[in-house]
Parts: C-alpha cells; sequence; structure tokens
C-alpha cells in the first residue's frame, strides 16, 4: 500500500509556439485543462502501475475539487482522507512551447492541508509500505508528515519539487529524495558532496539524461517528449511502488524511467502514465 500526502489541482494550460515576453500578449494554439498536482499525479501513476492507493490531500468546495476528487477514484485511488476547505481548490497555469513547460501554482485548498489534519490520518500513515511526499502543500506539514512516518516507521519518498530550502531533519529522516536537476542545485550547495553524503538516498533525476545516485547512473529510454509535465511524478510513483516491493535501487530507477519515458509521451500529466504491462513490454523492446 502507498499513500501520497501532497496536492491536488486543476492544471490549466495553454500551448504557444513561443512564450510571450513581460507586457506582451500572443495568439496560443490549444487551452486544455487536465487534472493534476504533484501529489494527485502521483497516485495516478502508481494505481495505474498496479499499486493500492490512498490519497491524503484537500481540495476547495468548487467544481474543480469533485472532479479532481472523482478522476482519483476513477483510477481507482482511496478518496476518503481528500478533505475539503473553504477557498478555492489548487490550480496551476501551465505554458507548453516546444514541449517545455513553464509553471505557476496557485495552491489554494492545499495550503489548508495542516499538520493536525495529518494527525488525524496516523492510522493510514501507518498502514503504508511507503509514503510520497511532495512540496506542493505547507512546510510544516511536509514536516507533520515526515515526523508522523518516523514515529509509525514508515519510509518516505520526498520529492522536494517545487524546490525550497528544507530543516535537515526531513532530509535526514527520508528514505530517499528525488530532485530533479535544478531542484538539487536550489537544495545543495555541492551536488557532488550532497551525492556522498547521503549515498543511496539521494536520487537525481537528470531528463533525458536519466537518473544518478552515489555510485550510480541509470540511463534513461531515448524517446521523444510532447510534454514532459508529470515526468517526475510517473517516475517518484514507478519508484516508490519498486523500492517498495522490495526491487534494489538500480531496477528500481531503471523501471521509473521507463515509466517516465512512456508518460513523456502524451500531452497532460496523468493521461500517458503506463500500466505496469506497458512499462514491461516498452523495458523488454
Ligand atoms: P521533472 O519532470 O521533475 O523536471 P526530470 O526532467 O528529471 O524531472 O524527469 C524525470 C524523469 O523522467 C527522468 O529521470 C527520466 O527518467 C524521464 N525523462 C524526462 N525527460 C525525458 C526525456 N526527454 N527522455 C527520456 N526520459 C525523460
Amino acid at each position: 500500500r502507498i499513500t501520497i500526502i501532497g496536492s491536488l489541482n486543476m492544471d490549466l494550460t495553454a500551448t504557444s509556439n513561443k512564450r510571450p515576453a513581460a507586457g506582451e500578449t500572443i495568439l496560443g494554439e490549444r487551452f486544455e485543462t487536465f487534472p493534476g498536482g504533484k501529489g494527485a499525479n502521483q497516485a495516478v501513476a502508481a494505481a495505474r502501475l498496479g499499486a493500492d492507493v490512498t490519497m491524503i490531500g484537500m481540495v476547495g468546495k468548487d467544481p474543480f475539487g469533485n472532479e479532481l476528487t472523482q478522476v482519483l477514484r476513477r483510477e481507482g485511488v482511496e478518496t476518503e482522507h481528500i478533505g475539503s476547505a473553504d477557498t478555492s481548490s489548487g490550480v496551476a497555469v501551465i505554458q507548453v512551447v516546444d514541449g517545455d513547460n513553464s509553471i505557476t501554482v496557485i495552491p489554494g485548498a492545499n495550503f489548508q492541508l495542516t499538520p493536525d489534519y495529518i494527525e488525524t490520518k496516523r492510522d493510514v500513515i501507518q498502514n503504508s509500505d511507503i509514503v510520497l511526499i511532495q512540496l506542493e502543500i505547507p512546510l510544516e506539514t511536509v514536516a507533520a508528515a515526515a515526523k508522523c512516518c518516523k514515529e509509525v516507521n514508515v519510509p518516505y519518498i520526498l520529492n522536494p519539487a517545487p524546490a525550497q530550502s528544507l530543516p535537515e531533519e526531513i532530509i535526514n529522516q527520508a528514505a530517499y529524495i528525488t530532485p530533479n536537476e535544478s531542484e538539487a542545485m536550489i537544495l545543495f550547495e555541492d551536488i557532488n558532496e550532497a551525492l556522498k553524503k547521503f549515498p543511496d538516498k539521494l536520487v537525481i533525476t537528470k531528463g533525458e539524461e536519466g537518473v544518478v545516485y552515489s555510485g550510480g547512473h541509470v540511463a534513461a529510454f531515448p524517446v521523444s517528449a510532447v510534454d514532459t509535465t508529470g515526468a517526475g511524478d510517473t517516475f517518484n510513483a514507478a519508484l516508490g511502488l519498486k523500492l517498495a516491493s522490495g526491487s534494489s535501487l538500480s531496477e528500481a530507477c531503471s523501471y521509473a524511467n521507463a515509466a517516465a519515458a512512456l508518460q513523456i509521451g502524451s500531452h497532460g500529466a496523468q493521461a500517458g502514465m503506463p500500466t505496469d504491462a506497458e512499462v514491461i513490454a516498452f523495458m523488454r523492446q
């Protein structure tokens, strides 16, 4: 059982062939809405891969909140522990240019996910094999979740995205930390030093270059990216699933690279998330 503690957002995606400069208005090509948020994305990715997934999060009492919850339920995620707050649901405004994205997140209800709420979910956390946490919820809530995991002796993967500097304790107590390259540069003054300091804990994703950790590099699969939104989320869910079921770090990274490579072939974070059978077939090619 995997428990995700994190955000649910509605992603509002505008696709254009150039990025507007400050003060400039351009005509784009397409507008779409996609359910997202790093927490919800990781929940969907893990569920598609066949995991038993519980989501702990917060939505607003608005149509986006209902839709975000329904989407997870349809994917087979346990949604009973998603609360609702008297504010807007989280949204992410995403600009896609040539498959690369720039994102503004308005946290809304995600910032009403409190340490007290986490405390009421202690039994859910205790009944998990692994917990996945990201940083689109308040840092004090991340700290409470980390503390709870530690107290009930359940490992957690911290995906420190979006990056911010973190109390040492949250890093020290994590079983794994999975920044991408730019997040790693914000978190650590010297990445090589950090890799040495956190062997087999710090796992840095490097896009098309794959993954590095102390003493290891696991190559990505060569694919052409359509939309990389959600690559990291797919990677983290797949990594968590494999590590929880006893795979080695290098096996888990290879599987997670394959899952992410399949996911970036479609528009939107959740649309292209593969099933376990699809990942296995892709790895055999
Ligand atoms: P994020 O999406 O969080 O910024 P990365 O860009 O590092 O993180 O991507 C996460 C993972 O997704 C990578 O480790 C890799 O497995 C996969 N990935 C991302 N971009 C590509 C790409 N262009 N080709 C192949 N795999 C990719």
